[in-house]
C-alpha cells in the first residue's frame, strides 16, 4: 500500500515526465540552461535595479541602457544606445540586434526608466525592494536570461531578433514620431512583438487601453471672500472646479472599461502646476481666482476616448457664474486593441506553459492594466505583453518584485521565443 506522500511525490514525478515528454530535445536542453543560470537572476536584477534611471534623469536612462547593452552584445547582438534630439527632454533608447532569416522576425521590448528615482534597494527573502524592480527591470531581466540560455545552446544561431528597450516609457517624449522613431523603424522588421511589462499571474495581455493627459483651468474673480455668492463676485474658482470634476466623476464613471484620476490640484489667488508639483498662494480671506488640475484617462478604444472628450468639454463650458474653464489633452498612448494575432500568440505561450508543465495561460482583462509602449506597433504587429515579472506597488515609491516567478517566467519565455524562430 502506498501512503498519500508516495502518491503525491510519483504524482508529481509523472508531471515532471509529460512535461519533459511535450518538449523537443533542444528545448529541454534550453530549459536546462534556464535553471543552471538561475541563481543569477536575483543580482542580475538587484544590480539593474541600483543603477538610478527616473524617466526625467538623462544621464541614468543612458547608463542603464549601455549596461543593458553590454549584455546583449556578449551575447552576439549590435547593440547602441540611440539618443533622442535634447527638444524631447528624454534620453534616448536602447537598441540591439541579431540579424538572421530563421523563422519568424521577433521583437522584445522593455523599458529602461523608471517613474521614482531608486530610492531604497533591499532584498527579502524572494521579494526585491526598489524603483523599477518590476517595472521593467524585472522584465528587461527575463528578456536577457531567457536569450542568455537560448544563446548558450546556440538556438540564435541564424535568427532575427531585435531588443528594444526604450528611455521614456513612463513619459514618452513629444512628439512621438520623434520619441518612437526607433521603434517603428524597429517593428518594420519584424513579423511579431513580445513586451515584457509584469506578469499578472497566469495571465498574459491582449489588449491594453490608452491614455492620454489632460488639464483643467479654471479662472474667476478674486475679492474679499465676504462678496462669494454676490453677482459680483460669483462662487470663485475653487466651487466651480469642484462642480466640474463632479459632473466627470457623473459622466465618465458609467462608461465600460475607462478610468479618470485627477491627479494634482492647485488653487488659490495664484497656482501653478508643472507635471509632477505646484505652487500655490492665497488667503482664507479672499475668494481663488484661478484653479487647476492635471490627471489622466483611459479608455478602452478610440471611440471611447472621443466620446469621453466630448462629455468633458460639455460638463467645463456649463460655467457657474463669473467663472470660465479651458481643458485641454496632451498627446497620449493609444489603445492596443485585441486582434486574432494577439490570440494566436496567446495560445502559443500557453502551449509552452503547457509543455513546461506550469499549466493554461489566459487573456488578463484589459482594464486592469495602463498603457504601454507596446501599443505603438500592436497594431500592425501581432504582439503579447505581460511577460515580465511579477511585482507590487508600480508607480509608487512602495514597489517590489516577486522573484519565486523567475524561473518559470524565463523558461517559458525562451521556450515561446525559440519556438517562433524556428
Ligand atoms: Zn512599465
Amino acid at each position: 500500500m502506498m501512503n498519500h506522500r508516495k502518491i503525491l511525490s510519483l504524482l508529481a514525478a509523472l508531471t515532471v515526465l509529460a512535461a519533459g515528454a511535450a518538449l523537443t530535445p533542444d528545448e529541454q536542453k534550453i530549459v536546462a540552461l534556464v535553471d543552471a543560470q538561475a541563481g543569477a537572476f536575483a543580482p542580475d536584477l538587484e544590480a539593474a535595479v541600483r543603477i538610478d534611471s527616473a524617466t526625467e534623469d538623462l544621464a541614468g536612462v543612458r547608463r542603464m541602457g549601455e549596461h543593458f547593452g553590454r549584455q546583449l552584445t556578449a551575447l552576439g547582438f549590435e547593440s547602441r544606445f540611440i539618443a533622442l534630439p535634447a527638444s524631447t527632454g528624454r534620453a534616448g533608447h536602447l537598441v540591439a540586434e541579431r540579424k538572421g532569416t530563421k523563422g519568424r522576425r521577433v521583437l522584445l521590448l522593455g523599458h529602461l526608466d523608471t517613474v521614482y528615482p531608486v530610492g531604497e534597494v533591499r532584498r527579502e527573502g524572494d521579494v526585491l525592494h526598489g524603483s523599477g524592480a518590476a517595472d521593467m527591470k524585472g522584465g528587461d531581466v527575463v528578456i536577457i536570461a531567457a536569450l542568455r540560455a537560448l544563446h548558450a545552446a546556440g538556438a540564435l544561431e541564424g535568427t532575427q531578433i531585435i531588443v528594444v528597450m526604450t528611455g521614456d516609457e513612463e513619459a514618452a517624449g513629444k512628439p512621438v514620431e520623434v520619441s518612437r522613431r526607433d521603434l517603428f523603424d524597429a517593428a518594420g522588421r519584424s513579423d511579431l512583438v513580445l513586451s515584457f511589462e509584469s506578469a499578472i499571474g497566469r495571465t498574459a495581455t491582449v489588449a491594453r487601453r490608452g491614455s492620454i493627459s489632460w488639464e483643467l483651468e479654471v479662472q474667476g474673480v478674486t475679492g474679499h471672500s465676504s462678496g462669494m455668492f454676490s453677482a459680483a463676485m460669483g462662487s470663485g474658482a475653487v466651487f466651480e472646479l469642484t462642480r466640474i470634476l463632479q459632473g466627470f466623476y457623473d459622466l465618465l464613471r458609467p462608461l465600460d472599461g475607462l478610468t479618470i484620476s485627477p491627479a494634482l490640484v492647485a488653487a488659490g489667488v495664484e497656482a501653478e502646476l508643472t507635471r509632477t508639483g505646484g505652487t500655490m498662494s492665497g488667503k482664507t480671506n479672499i475668494i481663488p481666482q484661478r484653479a487647476l488640475v492635471r490627471g489622466d484617462l483611459r479608455t478602452v478604444s478610440a471611440a471611447q476616448l472621443a466620446e469621453a472628450q466630448a462629455r468633458m468639454q460639455a460638463v467645463a463650458q456649463q460655467g457657474m457664474p463669473r467663472t470660465s474653464a479651458t481643458l485641454t489633452f496632451s498627446e497620449g498612448y493609444p489603445a492596443m486593441p485585441p486582434t486574432p494575432g494577439n490570440y494566436a500568440l496567446l495560445a502559443q505561450l500557453d502551449q509552452a506553459s503547457r509543455d513546461l508543465g506550469f499549466g493554461a495561460i489566459t487573456a488578463f482583462d484589459p482594464r486592469g492594466r495602463g498603457a504601454g509602449d507596446i501599443a505603438f506597433v500592436a497594431p500592425p504587429l501581432p504582439g503579447l505583453d505581460g511577460l515580465g515579472l511579477d511585482g507590487q506597488g508600480e508607480h509608487t515609491t512602495h514597489e517590489s518584485a516577486d522573484l519565486r516567478q523567475a524561473p518559470e517566467l524565463v523558461q517559458r519565455a525562451a521556450v515561446l521565443i525559440h519556438r517562433l524562430t524556428r
